[in-house]
């Protein structure tokens, strides 16, 4: 079976696993209890997987926060700032296209006394930056919080114009970067004002139930405040308590590193895939098919299409012994898409709509299986 949904999870890869197996059983050591060598052997392993992960997100090793992935980084992240900043400003900027583990918590810091301005998008689902700018000086807010790139479309909002706002009106700014570690250079250092983001590994070929919050130092090197999620042993700077789970640290971290060789290749495979894909849909299926993604400026590999006159369940369904796709996100698939709704498609739409995401390990060849259907 040909397995094109990769925005949902992607396959660990073989080193990924060969690097965490000492970890599930020889070198059982907690990474914070001391002087003996199982301790030691596992503080090393953590530390230079926050290295590899702090070299792909271009953040400095203490900005990395270990969490079980990115929604927790999400929660953690945003209501961590609300907290503890919310007795002086009470307004979150955030958009439509978020994903639910941004858009649920917004909401429930609404039902504590917040004020979430929700941004529409255009019909790639990217926001306005006038819009932002204009409702940042009518209302400035604690923080903005807008992904890095969509989920179900592939579109990239303009993150280094919102964080130059951000600096110029000194709001706190996050994304969620989940879909594009690895993909798009998401290289933190060069993008000044970009304080918070988060992400899993297991969207970048590590394994699942780990992901980082990358919290910067603020803008005088110091560590920056915020409520943490989990309070106990102090363990990740005080943000994060808990023992670490040292087999999937070293996971992340192997994936982390192999993403940041790879990477020039693996865009361009990607990239070269995707046109692939995208022209024998054109030819095989003319105008049934609509692309709702725009060509460029995107996620490579991620691509959502509507076949007009067609239910997208079924498709999916009869198609699911020889190609794994989706309609969308996996977090949200029994509900219509807030985010196609966003870009402005009807249910009809929604109903015909099927998101092809691709993966470096996806060859070439293996996408002629459409030309057969
Ligand atoms: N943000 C985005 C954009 C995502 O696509 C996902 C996963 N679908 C998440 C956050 C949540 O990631 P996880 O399920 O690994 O916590």
């Amino acid at each position: 079976m040909l397995y094109l949904d990769n925005s949902a999870t992607t396959q660990m890869l073989v080193e990924v696993k060969e690097a965490m197996l000492p970890f599930l059983l020889e070198e059982f050591g907690n990474p914070s209890s001391k002087y003996y060598s199982l301790a030691i052997n596992a503080k090393k392993a953590t530390d230079k997987a926050r290295g590899h992960i702090a070299k792909l997100l271009g953040c400095d090793s203490d900005e990395i926060i270990f969490t079980s992935g990115a929604t927790e980084s999400n929660n953690m992240i945003i209501k961590g700032i609300a907290d503890y900043y919310g007795q002086t400003n009470k307004h979150i900027i955030t958009s439509k296209v978020e994903h639910p583990s941004v858009l649920e918590t917004c909401r429930y810091l609404e039902g504590k006394g917040f004020t979430v301005t929700y941004l529409d998008v255009d019909s790639y689902g990217r926001v306005n930056l006038d819009k932002l700018k204009e409702i940042i000086i009518q209302s400035p807010p604690l923080l903005v919080s807008i992904m890095w790139g969509n989920n179900e479309l592939g579109s990239l909002q303009p993150i280094e114009e919102i964080a130059t706002l951000c600096v110029e009106h000194n709001v706190f700014f996050h994304t969620d970067a989940t879909q594009v570690v690895g993909k798009v250079f998401t290289y933190m250092l060069n993008i000044k004002g970009l304080d918070f983001l988060s992400c899993s590994a297991h969207k970048f070929h590590g394994p699942k139930g780990i992901g980082v919050a990358v919290i910067k130092k603020d803008r005088n090197n110091l560590k920056t405040k915020i409520t943490p999620l989990l309070h106990g042993g102090g363990q990740e700077n005080d943000y994060r308590s808990g023992t670490l789970p040292v087999h999937n640290i070293v996971g992340m971290g192997k994936a982390a590193e192999l993403a940041w060789i790879n990477f020039d290749q693996n865009v361009e495979h990607l990239n070269s895939l995707e046109i692939h894909l995208r022209s024998i849909l054109k030819r095989k299926f003319g105008d049934v098919v609509v692309f709702n993604s725009d060509d460029s400026d995107k996620i490579p590999g991620i691509i959502s299409v509507q076949f007009k006159g067609i239910n997208n369940e079924m498709l999916i369904k009869n198609l699911a012994e020889v190609v794994a796709l989706s309609s969308g996100s996996a977090c949200s698939s029994s509900k219509p898409s807030h985010v196609l709704q966003a870009i402005g498609l009807n249910t009809e739409g929604i109903r015909s709509t099927i998101r092809f995401s691709l993966s470096p390990i996806v060859k070439k060849e293996e996408l002629d299986i459409f030309n057969q259907l």
